[in-house]
């Protein structure tokens, strides 16, 4: 897929106010500094559409931008903050919970993690819950020019011996790099190919 437009289209906190679902949509998350908004920048061709962990003032809201003039990416907020308290923390469950039960456009959740990071609880558990919740998602492993080829192979397999205590299936998932312009068409080609099972 080749990107033409990517634009920001909206923010907020609660579902309800999302654009209208008439088009397909594709969410990102995962734990804070992973490298969601890097990647988001990157399959975009954009050097600051989504705004990195660095820039002051980040906020915690759902942040829709519209590609192509036809399809969706939302940046959802991270998880795994060191210092949150547990109001905040049910805070946000419960906006993305919603956000990710109600939108009927949503195709495909695209869950980040760090390729230099073992399993943590805090992902499979988050996994887990779209499971619960029976959100599509696929895995997309970050910062790929950080970790050896063995120890991604490896990665990789530690993640299917733990998901297959709670799922039959692997999800569909890829390895990307935004320093290195890793993953980009793979994970383009799939959105475009999922884009054409969209039915409003
Ligand atoms: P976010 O908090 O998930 O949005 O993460 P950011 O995109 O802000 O990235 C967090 C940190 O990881 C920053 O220091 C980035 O420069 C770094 N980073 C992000 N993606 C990559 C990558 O593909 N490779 C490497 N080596 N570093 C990355």
């Amino acid at each position: 897929m080749i990107i033409k437009t990517a634009e920001f289209s909206v923010s907020n906190s609660d579902y309800r106010k999302c654009p209208a679902p008439n088009i397909p949509e594709y969410a990102f998350i995962g734990r804070s500094n992973v490298g969601k908004s890097s990647l988001i920048n990157m399959l975009c061709n954009h050097k600051e559409l989504a705004r990195t962990s660095s820039s002051p003032g980040k906020t915690q809201l759902i942040n829709h931008f519209i590609i192509n003039k036809n399809w969706f990416l939302v940046d959802l907020p991270g998880y795994g903050y060191a210092k949150i308290s547990k109001t905040s923390r049910a805070k946000w469950m419960k906006m993305v919970s919603d956000y990710l039960t109600m939108r009927p456009n949503l195709m495909s959740v695209f869950v980040l993690i760090d390729s230099r990071i073992p399993p943590q609880d805090i992902d499979i558990e988050f996994i887990n819950n779209l499971g619960m919740w029976q959100v599509p998602f696929a895995i997309i492993f970050t910062k790929r020019d950080k970790s050896s080829e063995v120890k991604m192979e490896n990665l990789v397999e530690e993640y299917k011996a733990k998901l297959a205590e709670t799922w039959e299936e692997f999800p569909p998932y890829f390895i990307s790099s935004a320093i290195k312009k890793i993953g980009r068409e793979e994970i383009l080609n799939y959105i475009g190919e999922v884009n054409k099972l969209f039915k409003q």
